[in-house]
């Protein structure tokens, strides 16, 4: 078989109405390159003819594989299964919407080839085409992450990249369940670059990201990358046993005058400072090292 040099990651929720014009725009891009290539579809258990649409494209396109996961995992997910199914040298992710634009593909490839780069991030030159409301809450988001991890996180790089295959082989065997990839990649310390685009409207449809993907993906991202939740555990414990001191000093008061039902003092007591220590052992008890 021969080998395939550039393999493009395209996770795929509900996306039919994009489909054809995808299609349409990514395959001349691919067809110039000059390479073997294959396209890896995830279809991320969407409810429409996403993969329908995909199969039947696939007969006139043998270059594009459809891969469907049984139930909508997001965006991450089908970007870890995409990755894990991957064969080529070099591994591009994109959004299957047109935002990213797929002639930056050849920039990338190229980029990446003559300066044996590992990874070269797609970063957005402009987002005047993105809603305030995304733009915002987009700034927001990195804003946070940076506050929270420090400073190497790359503003505005979303999942528009490219990897080498050894990049991709060692992300592969992280442990991680829920990965967050614009704050994974870069933690790994690969060469890189990064080739400016500017972001484009979506070509159809609506976001598959609401506020609740939103809110997932920074949960994700701040209980991966930060010691922050952990600490919040901390801090309960800490509380709560103050709360403990004084209910003590109260059980006590009232004890003396002799107003109390029998064992309720020491019972409640126990389960408040057994609360306490084990949410303030609870952060001694990570082990994942430092990044
Ligand atoms: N996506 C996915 N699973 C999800 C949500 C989104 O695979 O649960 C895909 C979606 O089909 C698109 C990409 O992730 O290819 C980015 O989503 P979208 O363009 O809707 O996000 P936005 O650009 O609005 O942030
Ligand atoms: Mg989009």
């Amino acid at each position: 078989m021969e080998t395939i040099v550039l393999s493009v990651v395209v996770p795929m929720y509900n996306e039919e109405a994009v489909v054809p014009a995808l299609v349409a725009r990514l395959r001349p891009v691919l067809d110039g390159l000059g390479v073997p290539y294959e396209v890896v579809a995830v279809d991320d258990g969407s409810a429409d003819r996403t993969a329908a649409l995909l199969l039947q494209h696939g007969r006139a396109w043998p270059e594009l594989r459809l891969l469907k996961l049984r139930r909508n995992s997001g965006h991450q997910a089908a970007l870890t299964a995409g990755l894990h199914r991957s064969r080529g040298d070099w591994v591009v992710s994109i959004d299957a919407d047109l935002q990213d634009p797929p002639e930056t593909i050849a920039e990338m490839l190229a980029l990446a080839r003559e300066r044996h780069l590992d990874v070269v991030y797609g970063v957005r030159a402009d987002r005047s085409t993105d809603t305030p409301f995304k733009r915002y809450t987009a700034g927001a988001y990195y804003r946070l992450m940076r506050r929270l991890i420090g400073g190497d996180v790359p503003a505005q790089a979303g999942d528009f990249r490219l990897l080498s295959r050894e990049a991709v082989d060692v992300l592969k065997v992280l442990p991680e369940r829920t990965p967050v990839y614009r704050l994974l990649v870069p933690s790994l310390g690969f060469t890189s670059g990064s080739v400016p685009y500017v972001r484009e409207q979506r070509a159809a449809g609506e976001t598959k990201y609401p506020l609740r993907k939103m809110v997932a993906l920074a949960w994700d991202s701040a209980a991966d990358f930060s010691a922050a939740p952990l600490r919040i555990a901390t801090w309960l414990g800490a509380l709560t046993f103050l709360a403990c001191l004084a209910l003590t000093a109260f059980g006590i008061v009232v004890w003396a005058n002799g107003t109390v039902i029998p064992g309720w003092t020491s019972l409640f007591l126990a389960v408040l400072l057994l609360a306490a220590v084990q949410l303030i052992c609870y952060e001694l008890g990570d082990v994942t090292p430092p990044r």
